[in-house]
C-alpha cells in the first residue's frame, strides 16, 4: 500500500476527481480525502500499476492545479475492496483557496452546444474553471460558505455534482439556467429592463453607449473600441485624460489589432486571462484614442463565458477597462459607476472579493507581470526562508500587502492606486479575510520609512512590534525572494519615490544588500526637486530646477509660465520647499521635459515612457553614451544633462537624444557595478523599482550585465513597481527581528 499526501492547490481544481478516474483506470483500490492541509491518498494493487499512477498524477495534472509538496509513504496492505472519494471531515486549519479561473475548452464546448443544457448559460462552470476566490466566504471552500449558496441546485446539477466521474464532481459554484445565477440588464436608474440582457448590451455598445459590466473579480467599464467618440466620453466621464484602455476580443480578430507569437497566445489563453501589453498593429480598425501615443496595447481575451457572447461581426472590439472612480479601487456594485455608466448588463451573484485584471508585460528575455491580481491571488508563495506570522503593510501607490504564515506568504491583490478611504477600506477588508481564511495572525508588522503614507500609519496603529524598512532595500528583497536569494547580492532599484534613511527621496539606488541590511554605494547625483508632488504631475518644472542648479540656460524649455518659473528661482535661492532626490523616474522627468514630450502629465510616468517609446533597445546598445562621472558614490550627471542641453540647441533629433540617454543609464549602471564587483567579488545582480517596466533599461541592463559575466535576476513573477513592495518589507523584517532575538 502507498500512502500519498499531496499539497499545492488541489482543492476545488478537480483534484479528487481526478485521482479517482486514475485510480480507476490503473485498477487501484483505496481512497482520496480532502484534508486540512492538502489531499490524502491511500492505494493499493500491483506495483507496475502503482508506479504508473504515480507518474501520472504529475503528468496529467489538471490545469489548475498546482502541486508544491508530494509526500509517498509504503506501508503494509488494508485490503480494501473498492476505491472512492471520501467526503472531508470538517477539520480546523487553512487550505488554499484557487484564484478565479478563465472557462475550459470543455465548458466553452458545452457552452456552444445548442443540444447542451447550459447552452449560452452565462455562468458555466466546472472544477477546472470558473470563480473560485471572488465567491468564497470563509474556508474551507465549500458551497455553503461562497456566493453560491442561495442558489439551491437542481437535480441535474445535484447529479453531476456528487458523481465522481463527472467534470463537475464538488464543483461548488456548478449552475445551470434552471438553478444558478442569470444576468439582467439594468437602464441608468438601475431598473431592470425586459429583454435579453446580452442583446440590449450589444445593442446599447453598438449605439455609442458606455455599459458598466458585472465581472468575475468586478466591474469593467465597456463601449465599442472602434468608436471614437464613445472613447472620449468615457475618459471625459472617468476623467481619464490618456491614460491607455484595454482592448477585449475574440482570439480570432486578435492579429488585426496587435502582433504577437506563440507564447503570448499561451499566456492570452492561459486561465488567468491578463491583460497582456503588445506592439499596435499598423491599419488596425481601433480609435485611435485608446491608447494615445503609444505604440503598444493592453489586449486581453474573454474570460467569463457571458463575454464571448458580447462579441460579433460588427462589434468585435471592446474597451474592458476597470470599473473605477479615480482614486477608488474596483467597483463591485452598479450604483458605484451610475455617473460614468449608461446602462448595466450585471447579475444576482455578489462579488464577495475583488481583483482587477491582471497584467502582464512581454520583454526580449521575460515576461513581466506588472499587476499580479485576478487569476494569481490568492496562491501563497514560497519564502526563502522560515517566518513568523508577519504583515508587511507595502507603500502607496500599487498598493498591497503581504501577510505570511511559517514558510510562504499571501501578496494581496492589487487593491488601488491611493492612499484613499476607499482604498484603504478595501485594504482593511482583504487584510481580515486573508487573515481569517488563511489563520493568519501576525505577531510582527512592517511598513515603509515614509512617515505620511496611509499604510504607514495604519501599521502604526498596529500594537504589535514594528519594523520600518526602506523603500529601495525592500524593491531589492522582493525581487531577491523572488528567486529564493538569501546571501548578499548587488540591488540596482531604479524607481520613482522612496524615502530614503537621511531624509531625501531616493530612486536611482546601487546597493549591496542582504535581507538583514543593506549599504548604499551609488545613487543618482541629489538635486533638487521644487514643491514635492506638484513637480511630479509637471515635469518641466523639474527640468527647470535641475537645469538652473547646474547653470545650463532653461529659456528653451516650454509649457512653463513665467510664474513657475519665477516661484521656482525663489525656492531655489531661499532653499524653500525643496526636497534633494536621486530619483531615476524624476531624471526621465526631466529628459522628457527637456525634449518638450509632456510639461505636464496626467498619469505616473507617461513622460518616462515617451522617452521610451523614442527608441528601442537594440539601436540604443549601438549609441555612444554621453558623458558622465562617479565621483565617490554619486553618479554625476550634469556633463549629460549639459550635452542634451546643447544638443536640442543644435536641432539634433529626438531620437537619437533619447536613445543615447538609455544608453548612458545602462553605461554608468555598469561602470559602478562593475567597480562593486572589484571591491566585494559579488556577482549577482538583482534588478528591481518602477523604471524596469522600462523595456530597454531592464533588457538593455540584462544584456550588458551578462555580457560581462553577471547573473542577472529580473523580476518576472513579482512587479518589479511598488506592487510587491510588501514582499521585500516582510523578508527584511523577518531577518532583522529574528537576528535580534538570537542575540
Ligand atoms: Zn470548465
Ligand atoms: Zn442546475
Ligand atoms: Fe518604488
Amino acid at each position: 500500500m502507498i500512502e500519498l499526501k499531496i499539497n499545492g492547490v488541489v482543492q476545488g481544481v478537480g483534484f479528487r476527481p481526478f485521482i479517482y478516474k486514475l485510480a480507476i483506470e490503473e485498477k487501484l483500490k483505496g481512497y482520496v480525502l480532502n484534508n486540512a492541509s492538502g489531499v490524502e491518498i491511500q492505494v493499493e494493487g500491483d506495483e507496475f500499476s502503482l508506479d504508473r499512477f504515480l507518474n501520472r498524477i504529475r503528468t496529467e495534472l489538471p490545469p489548475a492545479a498546482g502541486i508544491e509538496s508530494f509526500l509517498v509513504k509504503e506501508a503494509g496492505n488494508i485490503g480494501y475492496e473498492k476505491f472512492e472519494i471520501r467526503l472531508s471531515s470538517k477539520t480546523e486549519g487553512s487550505t488554499l483557496i484557487s484564484p478565479d479561473l478563465a472557462v475550459c475548452q470543455d465548458c466553452f464546448a458545452e457552452f456552444n452546444d445548442p443540444d447542451d443544457p447550459r447552452y449560452h448559460y452565462a455562468f458555466i462552470n466546472c472544477t477546472n474553471c470558473g470563480p473560485r476566490y471572488s465567491i468564497i466566504e470563509s474556508t474551507p471552500y465549500d458551497r455553503p460558505v461562497t456566493s453560491m449558496k442561495n442558489f439551491e441546485m437542481c437535480d441535474y446539477c445535484k447529479q453531476e455534482y456528487t458523481d465522481p466521474l463527472n467534470r463537475r464532481f464538488h464543483a461548488q459554484p456548478i449552475a445551470c439556467p434552471v438553478c444558478g445565477p442569470q444576468l439582467q440588464f439594468l437602464d441608468k436608474t438601475l431598473q431592470a429592463q425586459k429583454g435579453d440582457p446580452v442583446d440590449l448590451t450589444k445593442q446599447a455598445i453598438k449605439a455609442g453607449k458606455i455599459v458598466g459590466i458585472k465581472g468575475i473579480g468586478g466591474f469593467h467599464i465597456a463601449c465599442d473600441a472602434a468608436n471614437l467618440k464613445a472613447v472620449a466620453e468615457l475618459r471625459k466621464r472617468k476623467n481619464r485624460l490618456d491614460k491607455p484602455f484595454a482592448v477585449m476580443t475574440e482570439f480570432a480578430n486578435l492579429q488585426q489589432i496587435v502582433e504577437f507569437a506563440g507564447k503570448h497566445e499561451k499566456l492570452l489563453k492561459s486561465p488567468i486571462a491578463p491583460i497582456l501589453i503588445l506592439p499596435k498593429k499598423a491599419g488596425s480598425p481601433l480609435a485611435e484614442n485608446i491608447a494615445p501615443n503609444n505604440p503598444n496595447l493592453g489586449v486581453l481575451l474573454p474570460y467569463a463565458p457571458y463575454h464571448f457572447q458580447l462579441f460579433t461581426e460588427d462589434l468585435p472590439f471592446l474597451i474592458m477597462t476597470s470599473g473605477n472612480r479615480r482614486d477608488e479601487p474596483i467597483a463591485k456594485k452598479e450604483s458605484d459607476l451610475m455617473e460614468i455608466c449608461d446602462c448595466f448588463l450585471t447579475h444576482n451573484r455578489p462579488i464577495l472579493n475583488r481583483s482587477d485584471d491582471s497584467i502582464i508585460l512581454p520583454t526580449e528575455n521575460i515576461s513581466v507581470i506588472l499587476r499580479r491580481s485576478r487569476g494569481y491571488v490568492p496562491t501563497p508563495l514560497k519564502s526563502p526562508f522560515p517566518l513568523i506570522p508577519t504583515l508587511a503593510c507595502g507603500a502607496e501607490l500599487k498598493l498591497s500587502f503581504a501577510v505570511s504564515n511559517l514558510q510562504e506568504y499571501f501578496l494581496s491583490p492589487y487593491l488601488g492606486n491611493s492612499g484613499s478611504k476607499e482604498t484603504m477600506d478595501f485594504y482593511g477588508e482583504t487584510l481580515e479575510n486573508f487573515q481569517r481564511w488563511f489563520r493568519l495572525e501576525p505577531r510582527l508588522i512592517v511598513c515603509d520609512l515614509q512617515p505620511d503614507f496611509a499604510t504607514t500609519r495604519f501599521a502604526e496603529s498596529l500594537a504589535l512590534p514594528l519594523i520600518k524598512v526602506q523603500h529601495h532595500h525592500a524593491h531589492t528583497a522582493a525581487i531577491m525572494a523572488e528567486h529564493l536569494l538569501d546571501e548578499k547580492v548587488i540591488g540596482i532599484s531604479y524607481d520613482g519615490t522612496g524615502y530614503g534613511t537621511d531624509g531625501a527621496i531616493w530612486g536611482g539606488e546601487i546597493m549591496v544588500a542582504d535581507y538583514a541590511e543593506f549599504e548604499r554605494k551609488f545613487h543618482l547625483q541629489y538635486l533638487p526637486l521644487p514643491g514635492g508632488d506638484a513637480a511630479i504631475k509637471h515635469p518641466v518644472r523639474i527640468a527647470y530646477a535641475y537645469l538652473t542648479k547646474f547653470g545650463i540656460d532653461p529659456d528653451f524649455l516650454t509649457g512653463i509660465s513665467e510664474m513657475e518659473k519665477k516661484i521656482i528661482s525663489r525656492q531655489l535661492q531661499n532653499d524653500f520647499n525643496l526636497f534633494q532626490t536621486s530619483s531615476m523616474g524624476r531624471l526621465f522627468d526631466c529628459v522628457a521635459a527637456m525634449l518638450n514630450l509632456y510639461p505636464a502629465i496626467t498619469f505616473e510616468a507617461q513622460s518616462a515612457m515617451a522617452l521610451e517609446f523614442l527608441c528601442s533597445y537594440e539601436d540604443v546598445l549601438a549609441e555612444k553614451p554621453y558623458p558622465f562621472r562617479i565621483a565617490e558614490n554619486e553618479i554625476i550627471i550634469e556633463p549629460m544633462l549639459k550635452e542634451i542641453a546643447e544638443s536640442i540647441q543644435i536641432k539634433i533629433e529626438k531620437k537619437t537624444i533619447a536613445k543615447r540617454f538609455h544608453r548612458t543609464i545602462l553605461e554608468f549602471t555598469l561602470q559602478a557595478v562593475k567597480e562593486l564587483q572589484a571591491e566585494t567579488g559579488l556577482s549577482k545582480i538583482v534588478l528591481s523599482g518602477g523604471v524596469m517596466q522600462n523595456r530597454i533599461i531592464l533588457d538593455g541592463l540584462t544584456e550588458l550585465l551578462s555580457r560581462n559575466n553577471f547573473t542577472v535576476y529580473l523580476p518576472a513573477n513579482l512587479p518589479p513597481n511598488d506592487g510587491s513592495i510588501s514582499v521585500g518589507q516582510l523578508m527584511i523584517a523577518n531577518r532583522i527581528y529574528q537576528n535580534k532575538r538570537k542575540k
